[in-house]
């Protein structure tokens, strides 16, 4: 199983993700992991990073595409989940072409659905023990901006593709995965297009 993660800064991705992952037995693909290593290591790639990672920008895509498609190229991403990835339209384009390229279609993109004041909450609290640079009340403001502005706006383009299922990301961790389970158990995406020829009511 291929799929995407989607949902604002907080929303939980990176927790679900990972227990996800174990779940389907895929790599779980972590952009934000990926370059927080890297900025750890100090690799050239980690030191491009940081300063947009500081101050809650997006990384430039020629930066994040080619780290992607290096990642997922890997004999462990037979199966996947992309975490924080893709963020841009862009992004979206040479997604559709390296997993073009490798055949390795996309079979759902899970968007969590999370009240914003929420967020902000859950992100204040992590501040207090994450020591993410990025987790200071004024960054985690610009954060949601930058997500509404640049990422929000794929969940369209995956909804018009009848990919998207939309899970509600409020309460326990356990009780979301489960409402993720169920939701790729749906014989086909909960807010897919009719079928061509049906009316609806
Ligand atoms: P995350 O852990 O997913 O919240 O990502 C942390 C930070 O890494 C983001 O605020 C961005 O600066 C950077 N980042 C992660 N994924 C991407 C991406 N797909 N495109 C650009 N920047 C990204």
């Amino acid at each position: 199983m291929r799929l995407i993660i989607m949902g604002p800064p907080g929303a939980g991705k990176g927790t679900q993700a990972e227990a996800l992952a174990e779940r389907i037995g895929g790599a779980h693909i972590s952009t934000g992991d990926i370059f927080r290593a890297n900025v750890k290591d100090q690799t050239a790639l980690g030191r491009t990073a940081q300063r947009y990672m500081d101050a809650g920008e997006y990384v430039p895509d020629e930066v994040t595409n080619g780290m992607v498609k290096e990642r997922i190229s890997h004999d462990d991403a037979e199966s996947f989940i992309l975490d924080g990835y893709p963020r841009t339209v862009d992004q979206v384009d040479r997604l559709d072409t390296m997993l073009a390229e490798l055949g390795r279609p996309l079979d759902v993109v899970l968007a969590l659905v999370v009240d914003p004041e929420e967020l902000i909450g859950r992100l204040l609290k992590r501040a207090e023990t994450s020591g993410r640079a990025d987790d200071t009340e004024e960054v985690i403001r610009h954060r949601q901006e930058v997500y509404s502005a640049e990422t929000a706006p794929l969940l369209e383009i995956y909804s018009e593709r009848g990919l998207l299922r939309e899970v509600d990301g409020m309460g326990d961790v356990d009780e979301i995965a489960e409402r993720i389970d169920r939701a790729l158990e749906a014989p086909e995406a909960v807010d897919a297009p009719p079928p061509a020829g049906t009316v609806e009511a």
